[in-house]
């Protein structure tokens, strides 16, 4: 993976290869990012340039600074995820293949084609389905943590670093992070440990004050479409849907309209509707949503206009000034919520249908 290969993010990049070229490389670092921003992505290319015998730069004003040759041995096996000093950890959970011990060693041929099939845009739920996991959850196992350990006290293969890349570490678990606090504190030498993960707040305090955390913000600079929020990811979903989009935006009008009415039969119906168009497609619904809402709101407070462009110009006009800095935050945290749950497959017909009350106290109570 090299930086030409991401999409967008060159000032985040650009800093990254400044400071690797100062020498000044932290051994714990965390990349902290939604997958869809090229978290994961990023990571690898990272390494690669980092491990790059021959790194390029390039002249003032050019996008990217500087970026991995592609041509060296260490390119070489990195783009093919074949490098005996890279090892790349994640969660695994039991599969129809896997029945019992899914140690990553299992996994990892099948989890690098997975990743090298998605150019390193990848979601944990992607993984589960991909796997085979089906409704469980990965995690990280007391093993693997041992067999990592036993690879740091090793001299490496080619006699350079050695990189630990933890891909989604919210999953590491308590033992299992506590087993790596140890490793944070007293590295290894030339040793590089590298948190990829989404979200902070599941780590433990410990660990995250012991490495040096990158935020990987939106994708602002790579024309994705509106409604992809920045992410990749989504833009990649639209572009597979982006047919059923005037169809969602439709079902979105639909709905808030329903909600006023409370008319419990057509809302039922709606529900019974949205349950069975699948999770990818109800996490772009549910995006769209509250894209669809922060317009609203930017309108009412004067901001800029909502340009909401559903198809249906009265709604248009009328909606947005149903979003107020008093339901707002309530509004928001619904949607928001509704989301995590698609994503930790909850039922869809009562996620749905409670966030429809929900949403239609909180509209009335503008
Ligand atoms: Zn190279």
């Amino acid at each position: 993976m090299q930086f030409k290969d991401i999409v967008g993010q060159r000032d985040l990049i650009n800093r990254l290869t400044e400071v690797i070229d100062s020498g000044r490389v932290s051994h714990a670092q965390m990349l902290l990012g939604s997958m869809g921003y090229g978290t994961l992505a990023i990571a690898v290319a990272y390494v690669q340039y980092l491990m790059c015998e021959h790194r390029q730069h390039f002249e003032a004003g050019s996008e990217l600074r500087a970026d991995s040759c592609g041509e060296c041995p260490n390119c070489k096996k990195i783009q093919l995820l074949m490098h005996p000093d890279v090892h790349i950890y994640f969660p695994t959970t039991t599969t129809g293949r896997v029945k019992k011990d899914p140690s990553v060693s299992l996994f990892r041929e099948e989890f690098n084609q997975f990743i090298m099939e998605n150019r390193m845009y990848v979601t944990i739920n992607d993984w589960y389905n991909y796997s085979g996991a089906e409704n469980k959850q990965g995690s990280y196992r007391e093993y693997d943590e041992r067999e990592m350990q036993q690879i740091m006290a090793l001299k490496s293969y080619e006699g350079g670093m050695k990189i630990f890349l933890l891909w989604m570490p919210e999953l590491l678990g308590l033992k299992v992070s506590n087993e790596l606090l140890k490793s944070l504190e007293e590295p290894f030498d030339n040793t590089l440990i590298m948190l990829v993960g989404e979200n902070s707040s599941s780590l433990l305090p410990t660990v995250v004050s012991r490495v040096q955390t990158t935020k990987v913000p939106r994708i602002g600079d790579a024309g994705l479409p509106d409604e992809a929020d920045g992410d990749y990811i989504n833009a990649r979903r639209l572009g597979d849907n982006y047919q059923d989009l005037d169809e969602l935006k439709r079902s979105f009008v639909d709905w808030m309209r329903l909600l006023f009415k409370l008319n419990m039969e057509p809302l039922g119906k709606w529900v019974d509707t949205i349950s069975t168009i699948g999770r990818e497609k109800q996490k772009v619904f549910l995006k769209y949503a509250m894209d669809t809402v922060g317009r609203c709101f930017s309108q009412t407070a004067g901001a800029s206009p909502a340009n909401l462009k559903t198809g249906d110009e009265r709604f248009d006009t009328m909606f947005p000034g149903m979003v107020t800095v008093r339901n707002l935050a309530n509004i928001y945290e619904s949607l928001n919520e509704a989301y995590r749950s698609v994503e930790r497959n909850a039922n869809p017909k009562v996620l749905f249908l409670n966030l429809s009350f929900q949403l239609s106290k909180h509209i009335k109570n503008r």
